[in-house]
Order: C-alpha cells, then structure tokens, then sequence
C-alpha cells in the first residue's frame, strides 16, 4: 500500500510518528497552514510558521523517507483577528515557493463576515498562483456551512474542478460531489468520520475523487487512520486499486493540478516492479 496523506499537521507530531508512518507505506504528505491552539497576536508569528513549514518541516520529513509539501493560508479561525488579517497581503511572496501545491486550509469556522471575507480573498489569490485550494468546511451546522461554502467558490475564479472541500461526512458528501469539487475525508480516532463509515461513504459514492486523510495534530488523532482506511476497504472487498486511486493517485493528481508536486525518489519507492513494491516488508 502505498499512501499520500493530503492534510496533516507534522509540525505537532514526533519523530515515531514519522518513522510508523514510512513503515505503514506513507511516501508523501500535505502539511496546511492552520491554527496552532494558541492565539497568534502578530502577522509575524505565521511568518515564522510559513519558513517552518518551507523549510524545517521538510527537512525534518526526508530525514524518514518522507516527500514534504504544504498549503499556505490564514486559517478561517484566525481570519477573525484583525491583528492577523494582514496575512492577507504577504501572502503572495509566499505563494510562489516552489513546495507550496496549494492554497489552505481556508473555508468557514464560524461563518462570519471576517471568515467571508478571507474565504474570497483566498480564492482569488489560488485562481492568481495557478493553484488548487484545500478548503475545510466546518464542524458544527455542517450542511448550511457546505452550502455557502460552494456559493463563494461558484462566485470566485476558480474552478470547482480545483477545489477540494475537505471535513465531510455523510450530511454534506453529497452536495459537494455535485457541485463538482474535490471530495475530502478526515479520519480521526473517536470523533467525527471512522474508517467504516469512510468504506459506507466509497461503497455508496464511488472512489472518484475521494482523498482520505488523517488531519492529524495536536489534538487527540491518528497519523495512521489513512492506513486503517486503506485496510477496511481491502476488509470489505475494494480491490488494490480502488485503494491505490484513493489513497494516492487522487491525492497525486490534485495537488498536481498547480505543476509543482515533486514526488521524484519517494515515487520511484512507491512504484510496482511486476507488482511487487520494495515496500513490502512494510506492510
Ligand atoms: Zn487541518
């Protein structure tokens, strides 16, 4: 098996997690800018965040065997704050690095004008930078969330083609899928989405455009719940492939909408000779 990991905070996780989840099969991950617990009070501070996750948390990564790219954004949380919105303009100089493969987490915490605002402003930067957006839907009132969600990306400049709305489940699945956007899945121990609920939700759907993930962070999660996803699905008769496309070419083939995805060795890792992986061992 081998797995992409398109939404997870490694920032917050710990050098085990790291050397599990290369021995699960985990070649490549998307780390997106978020929210860290505490209250940032200066634009500064996601500076500091931003050159960690260019350059430190990839660094940190390839010492596992691991591909490292992010997603950069104001998070919808933090959107809120107006010591932080400046975000907002610095954000192009960081759009432009080159393992940058799209623009997020954005989206709605707690639909507010503020979050609106951001949502749209971070739309129009991802048309601008040639990339996809990563956008969480909230947690709570889930289906009116999803709905003015789609409305902002109908009006913006991007395609819902390079959209991918990530914290479904089975309230919002639907609506997302045909409003032609990117289908995202979050995993998380004890809350939210579990893995058979995920295999319901691809027996019921289909394997098109689904990513699972883990989204794990500080708080309590599971770095390994893309793993347990890809084994109930095999558990409830998916074949190889239908876990291959989910769990790494849909992945793949998003965030290689905006051209700078590099899997370059940890590919060739992952690749089948006569359908065997050198990862066997691992699995
Ligand atoms: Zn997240």
């Amino acid at each position: 098996m081998r797995i992409f990991d398109p939404h997870i905070h490694m920032t917050s996780r710990t050098t085990d997690d790291y050397e599990a989840m290369r021995a699960a099969g985990v070649l490549a991950v998307v780390e997106p800018a978020f929210w860290l617990g505490q209250p940032r009070t200066s634009p500064a501070s996601f500076y500091d965040y931003f050159d960690a996750l260019l350059g430190w948390e990839p660094f940190r990564a390839a010492q596992f065997g691991v591909a490292h790219h992010c997603a950069l954004a104001l998070n919808p949380k933090e959107a809120n704050d107006p010591r932080c919105t400046e975000v907002l303009q610095e954000l192009p100089r960081y759009l432009v690095k080159d393992s940058v493969v799209a623009v997020g987490e954005i989206g709605y915490d707690s639909m507010t004008p503020a979050e609106d605002h951001a949502l749209a402003a971070q739309l129009q930067l991802a048309a601008d930078h040639g990339l996809p957006a990563l956008v969480h839907t909230p947690h709570r009132d889930k289906l009116t969330g999803l709905h003015r969600t789609v409305d902002v990306v109908r009006e913006s400049a991007l395609d819902p083609e390079r959209v991918l709305l990530d914290h479904l489940n089975e309230t919002t699945v639907k609506a997302a899928k045909d409003a032609g956007c990117w289908l995202g899945f979050s995993v998380y121990p004890d809350t939210k989405m579990d893995e058979q609920r995920m295999v319901a939700i691809l027996a019921e759907y289909g394997p098109e455009r689904v990513l699972v993930n883990s989204a794990a962070d500080w708080g309590r999660s599971d770095p390994l719940k893309t793993v347990r996803t890809g084994e109930a699905m095999l558990r409830a008769g998916f074949c190889a492939d239908d876990v291959d496309r989910v769990l790494w070419r849909n992945p793949v083939e998003f965030y290689g909408l905006g051209g700078r995805l590099d899997l370059g060795p940890v590919a060739a890792a992952g690749a089948l000779h006569e359908g065997n992986s050198v990862l066997r061992g691992g699995e």
